[in-house]
């Protein structure tokens, strides 16, 4: 029977040794933590946002998206929550088409995984950090404390992005040492750092937002949602779907009264010290009240449009994702190595993100049902 190693046990590992042993496979998971899934259990705030029913491809970022578009169509929000269905539960989307399961506890669905694993006897090694991945007439993958050999290799041990849950980017030299590459890396749905001046005393105002972002007086991303003060920036929903699109250098501007128009802000506001009560939370009134330094006309515009310049991210220990991995160029339709058949990939450490909303979880199941087709 054809052996299989599946390196990572996170969401893509996970759906690649269960669709594999379905297949009748051998499959051994080798996972450097001490239990599986540890990032999938952390999703969506705990809630575990696993796809979104708006699934297509210009929710993606890659060095090759017709590529990345084929697989993903072959993989509809539909399939994945029939396939997460596959082991139990319910999924049922939001208003937003977030799909979550219907008990809106990500760590059951790890669990769904877990039960299923038992079920198809898939025999998992925790505590197992691949250091060495080499080929003789087979694989010989060799972890802290011992080795396995497999006719085929699944690498699936992520990106670089929340090394708190095991990718600290370390796994990618298990594919450069068979000549991968790897295209920039930057951490993306994380925080945005502004511009300190700009957001000092405003920590910890929450507001429901317009949120636009220009390059060059251009709009290159534009939503709505929730918009959080922070130390050194931005964060909050909206924020973490414009980080896929923001750049430093780029502005953020905050329509603070989305639902009411300049005109109905011309009757509202008032003159003043307490010019924008009941408008604007007042830790933020205050700021635009001494901006607009008495200018009503400045401070409406200032109320419709927020312009704060972005310095840059909070970096990968904060960031939800990674942009960029092994290039789409180096590998087959079935994300088999093009240097090293029987060497698969699935998963974020491939060079595809997602925005946020359950793309990046689809990403994961869609890569590994790919990679469970190519190998069945
Ligand atoms: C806090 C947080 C919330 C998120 N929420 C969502 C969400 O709601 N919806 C969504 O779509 N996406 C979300 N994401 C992103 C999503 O979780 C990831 O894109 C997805 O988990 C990637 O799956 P993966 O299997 O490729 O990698 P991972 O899930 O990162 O799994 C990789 C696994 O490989 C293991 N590993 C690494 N190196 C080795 C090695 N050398 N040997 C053995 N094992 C190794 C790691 O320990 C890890 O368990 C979130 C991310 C974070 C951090």
């Amino acid at each position: 029977m054809m052996k299989i190693a599946v390196i990572g046990g996170g969401a893509a590992g996970l759906a690649c040794a269960v669709l594999l042993a379905r297949a009748g496979r051998e499959v051994v998971i080798l996972e450097r933590g001490e239990r599986l899934g540890k990032k999938l259990s952390a999703t969506g705030n705990g809630q575990g946002n696993v796809t979104n029913v708006h699934m297509d491809a210009t929710h993606y970022f890659s060095d090759d998206r017709e590529r990345a578009a084929r697989v993903l169509a072959r993989c509809s929000a539909q399939d994945a929550v029939r396939f997460l269905e596959s082991m139990g539960g319910i999924f049922l989307p939001d208003a937003r088409g977030r799909v979550y399961p219907a008990g809106r506890q990500a760590s059951a669905v790890t669990d769904l995984f877990r039960r299923e694993l038992e079920r198809l006897h898939v025999r998992v090694l925790t505590g197992a950090q691949v250091l060495k991945i080499s080929y003789g007439s087979r694989f010989r993958v060799q972890y802290a404390g011992g080795e396995e050999c497999a006719d085929a290799v699944v690498l699936a041990a992520g990106g670089r992005a929340a090394k708190q849950f095991g990718t600290d980017g370390s796994a990618y030299s298990l594919a450069e040492a068979f000549g991968h590459t790897l295209t920039p890396l930057s951490p993306v749905l994380v925080q945005l750092r502004c511009d300190p001046a700009a957001v000092r005393g405003l920590k910890g105002i929450r507001v429901d937002a317009g949120l636009n972002v220009l390059r060059g007086g251009k709009r290159v991303f534009s939503c709505r949602g929730d918009v959080l003060f922070t130390e050194s920036g931005l964060s909050g929903d909206a924020v973490f779907r414009a980080s896929s699109y923001a750049e430093k250098g780029d502005t953020v501007c905050l329509d603070l009264v989305p639902d009411a128009d300049k005109t109905r802000l011309s009757c509202a506001v008032g003159e003043g010290e307490g010019a924008l009560l009941c408008i604007a939370p007042n830790g933020l009134a205050r700021r635009l009240e001494r901006l607009a330094d008495g200018d009503r006309a400045r401070l409406i515009a200032l109320l419709k449009a927020f312009p704060l310049t972005v310095t840059g991210t909070l970096g990968f220990d904060y960031a939800q994702a990674t942009r960029g991995g092994i290039p789409l160029a180096e590998v087959t339709d079935g994300f088999m190595s093009a240097y090293r058949p029987g060497l698969y990939f699935a998963g974020e450490i491939l060079n595809v993100d997602g925005e946020c909303g359950g793309y990046n979880l689809h990403w994961a199941w869609a890569s590994a049902h790919a990679v469970a087709e190519a190998l069945r």
